[in-house]
């Protein structure tokens, strides 16, 4: 017997309505038939009480009942137990009375008269068969009492058939009970399967569209609802502008306070920002610490600027997360719409360049996406695709710049730089191409571009039988990023049989630290394993710490040409150029001053202790034929003033 279900007892409470009424009409024609024989006064107080109890018991089911969902509880389950011997009440008295009272007629009248009532309750309590057994036991315990009492033999089959007809009628309804409960059960689940998928559909939406850390719209929301904006028919399309944010130091709250910290300040950095915006701009976290404003509310230049003069204001308060005191910061940058570009993609770019610009002026600076970055992004346009032509077509050269020993003059060897000289543009500078290589991930190309001129120049030094020292290559951020398609570039380098001990690889602190540059120490030991000399470029512009620099396999310091041009006349350049030698001999590395101009400069260095250096003073970079020749001839100890050309 399993337990009812709330479906269980509903059914009950609704069927027991009609068995109410149907028990009453029962009684009246039972009393009509049978009062002769049990007497009319008699039959008519039985017949006004069971009227009662029927009235009682259908007034409770009435309450209980549907629509109201019962809750299975032991009080719920006691009334409905005394509810069935209520109703089975007055057909137990019958039996006693017919038993007691009556003849044969009347004693059957009441055998048929139960058994017709066993029947319909077992319809009617189906689905709660304990409430059945109830309802029988209630029945049959006072008609056994009355045969017991008669001390009848004849009467004995009457309650001993309505008993086996009761056992009959409890393992059906049993069954019926249970498949009726198993149809309501699937029909449940049914229901709340389809509840929890809309549920779940919901949620899903709502992360699609929404970012749950600052419950914001997050990129693919922002886009759609630009879209639709842009969609609005040609004359309904209005103006907005949009804005890109990036926090300055949320990289680094997320690194040393941890993740849960800088989930808290960027909902504090979306609440405030939200409090300075207008109702109808919307705001959104486009991903990791970008936030974008979509402005409908602001339209001139300096409307926008005022607004995002406000933005960047309530980020420079410090935020209080736990014990720690955060200051998130942002730059801006803002592209509108239609005037700055078409289509959501377009604009969502041109605020991005904006930005960028905003981030190269310093921290907290807004920037408007006007015509001189337009023709900024043309000129990037064409860089990227000459530079692919250029490099299909091996247009790409090196040019070195030898490196000498500032006592003896001896050329030591030279550092590559990359040259590019465009057919109709003519030269075009490497920062200039570098940083659109950078952009359009064409790096990768350009390193195994000078990887193949350096050691197709390195094998005819070496078949010439001229010893020109080690080259120095540099390298760019962007390979450090990407450690397969550097050792399979540098590979290239041995496989041409070519000693990897005549490279020096330069990084920059830019190279080592910063973003996605976790793995560059094991790298940098990998690459010192294979045999390549690792350089420290540009020394003294970046920020990373001297602790964590020494850590890596760096053999030789490139002091920054910044502190050389100062060296004679500041006094900081001279100290900083000072402890650099420090450091060097302490930790057992080599010294090459970058940018030397003058003799003074050189005397200058050669007071400090420096060894090695390069610059105009000596040669600028020139083409491998010329440095050949200054390789062969070896020495500099009178500097050639002349070889300055790039
Ligand atoms: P860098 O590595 O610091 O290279 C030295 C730069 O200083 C070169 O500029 C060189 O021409 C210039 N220079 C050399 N001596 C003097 C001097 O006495 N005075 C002055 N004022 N400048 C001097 P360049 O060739 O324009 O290269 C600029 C930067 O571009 C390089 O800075 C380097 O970061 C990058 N670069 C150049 N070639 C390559 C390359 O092949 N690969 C990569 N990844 N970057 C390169
Ligand atoms: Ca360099
Ligand atoms: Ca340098």
């Amino acid at each position: 017997m399993e337990r009812p279900i709330p479906q269980d007892v509903a059914s009950l409470l609704i069927k027991s309505r009609s068995a109410v009424v149907l028990s009453l009409i029962n009684a009246a024609l039972v009393a009509t038939v049978v009062s002769d024989g049990l007497g009319q006064t008699t039959m008519a107080l039985w017949l006004g009480g069971s009227a009662l109890i029927f009235a009682v018991v259908g007034a409770f089911a009435y309450r209980a009942g549907p629509p109201k969902v019962p809750r299975i509880t032991p009080r719920v389950l006691r009334g409905l137990h005394v509810g069935a011997i209520a109703m089975a009440l007055p057909w137990g008295v019958l039996c006693i009375l017919a038993l007691s009272l009556g003849g044969p007629a009347e004693q059957v009248v009441a055998m048929v008269v139960c058994a017709g009532t066993m029947a319909g309750s077992a319809l009617v309590l189906l689905r709660v068969i304990r409430v059945a057994a109830t309802f029988y036991l209630a029945m049959l315990l006072p008609c056994a009492a009355a045969c017991l009492a008669a001390n009848a033999d004849h009467l004995w089959p009457i309650p001993v058939s309505l008993s086996l007809f009761g056992v009959y009628l409890l393992a059906a309804a049993n069954t019926a009970g249970t498949k009726a409960r198993e149809r309501d059960i699937s029909a449940a689940d049914a229901r709340r399967t389809v509840v929890e998928l809309e549920t779940a559909y919901e949620t899903i939406s709502k992360l699609a569209f929404f970012d749950i850390t600052t419950d914001l719209p997050n990129r693919k929301g922002f886009v759609q609802r630009m879209d639709d904006l842009m969609e609005g028919g040609e004359d309904a399309r209005p103006a907005f502008a949009l804005f890109m944010l990036d926090l300055d130091r949320f990289k680094n709250v997320n690194d040393t306070l941890g993740h849960h910290v800088g989930d808290r300040l960027l909902a504090i950095v979306a609440e405030r920002l939200r409090s300075q915006i207008d109702d109808d701009d919307m705001l959104a976290r486009l991903g990791g610490d970008e936030f974008a404003v979509l402005v409908t509310s602001a339209h001139t230049p300096e409307a926008l600027e005022a607004l995002a003069l406000k933005l960047v204001t309530c980020l420079n308060s410090p935020a209080t997360i736990g014990s720690h005191e955060v200051y998130p910061g942002t730059s801006i940058g803002g592209a509108r719409y239609p005037d700055d570009a078409g289509d959501s993609g377009d604009l969502m770019k041109h605020a991005d360049i904006a930005l960028h610009r905003a981030k190269e002026s310093g921290r907290g600076c807004f920037v408007l996406f006007d015509e001189s970055i337009r023709g900024e992004i043309a000129r990037r346009d064409w860089i990227e695709s000459e530079l692919k032509t250029a490099l299909a077509s091996g247009q790409l050269r090196v040019a070195y710049q030898p490196k000498y020993d500032l006592l003896t003059g001896e050329v030591l060897g030279a550092e590559a730089l990359v040259r590019w000289t465009h057919p109709l543009e003519g030269p075009i500078e490497p920062g200039e191409f570098l940083s659109v290589a950078a952009e359009r991930g064409l790096i990768y190309r350009v390193t195994c571009s000078i990887v193949t001129e350096i050691a197709r120049d390195l094998a005819a030094w070496r078949r010439e039988g001229v010893d020109i020292g080690k080259i120095a290559m540099n390298l760019h951020p962007l390979d450090l990023k990407s450690p397969t398609d550097l050792l399979a570039s540098l590979d290239s380098f041995a496989a041409d049989g070519l000693d990897p001990r005549a490279l020096i690889l330069e990084v920059t602190e830019g190279c080592i630290v910063g973003r996605g540059m976790d793995c560059t120490p094991m790298l940098l030991d990998e690459l010192s394993e294979r045999g390549f000399e690792i350089s420290l470029d540009d020394f003294g512009t970046g920020y990373a710490s001297l602790s964590h620099l020494f850590k890596m396999p760096i053999r030789e310091i490139k002091v920054d040409r910044s502190f050389i041009r100062g060296l004679t006349r500041s006094t900081t350049d001279r100290a900083v150029v000072s402890a650099t030698v420090e450091i060097a001999r302490e930790l057992d590395l080599q010294v090459v001053a970058e940018g030397v101009e003058t003799i003074e400069q050189v005397e200058a260095l050669r007071a400090l202790g420096v060894h090695s250096a390069q610059g105009f003073f000596w040669s600028g970079p020139i083409s491998p034929r010329e440095f050949e020749h200054i390789a062969r001839i070896g020495t500099a100890l009178e500097p050639s003033r002349s070889a300055k050309a790039g």
